[in-house]
């Protein structure tokens, strides 16, 4: 599989993008909290790109107007980076929280929501060699969490 030297402030912005009017028409706050020096890492950007627009796609859905969506990254232990995407909104149940990774979960059915973009990009979290976990509080936020391998997946 052909991967790609990824540069994560120049994915965070792509995705970003597809978003900037939607942040400014609403005024949701977009705080980009991602080092200048941060390593490059190996890893397949159309997936990348695929589970950060998921995630970013729904803290957008879960905001109200004038909330503040948080992305950070950092160089980790063991020659990984970790990734983390947060909002304000309204945060997930704790019931809901060991579910919304099962395919078809969703709590946006009547608006037309599929429960399936965290499956998706749980799988392709681990594809990539990667690890994903979430934090979340009712009326607080949420906080995905990604770790991921800076020389990419395990070749098989
Ligand atoms: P969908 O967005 O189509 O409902 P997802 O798989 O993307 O499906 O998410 C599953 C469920 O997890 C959502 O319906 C919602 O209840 C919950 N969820 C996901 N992300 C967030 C978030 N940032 N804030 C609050 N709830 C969330
Ligand atoms: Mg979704």
């Amino acid at each position: 599989v052909e991967m790609d030297s990824i540069k994560f402030k120049e994915l965070a912005d792509e995705v970003i993008d597809f978003l900037r009017k939607e942040a400014e028409y609403r005024s949701i706050t977009l705080d980009m909290n991602i080092p200048e020096d941060l390593p490059e890492f190996i890893s397949d950007r159309g997936k990348l790109q695929q589970i950060f627009l998921n995630l970013v796609n729904n803290a957008f859905q879960a905001m109200s107007d004038g909330g503040t969506l948080s992305i950070s990254a950092a160089k980790a232990a063991k020659d990984s980076l970790v990734f983390t995407v947060a909002d304000d909104g309204c945060g997930i149940p704790e019931t809901d929280l060991k579910r919304i990774f099962d395919p078809f979960f969703s709590t946006k059915k009547k608006t037309g929501g599929t429960g399936l973009g965290l499956s998706i990009t749980y799988g392709l979290v681990q594809e990539l060699g990667g690890t994903m976990s979430v934090e979340s509080e009712v009326g607080r936020g949420t906080k995905f969490t990604i770790t991921m391998p800076l020389a990419g997946p395990d070749k098989a």
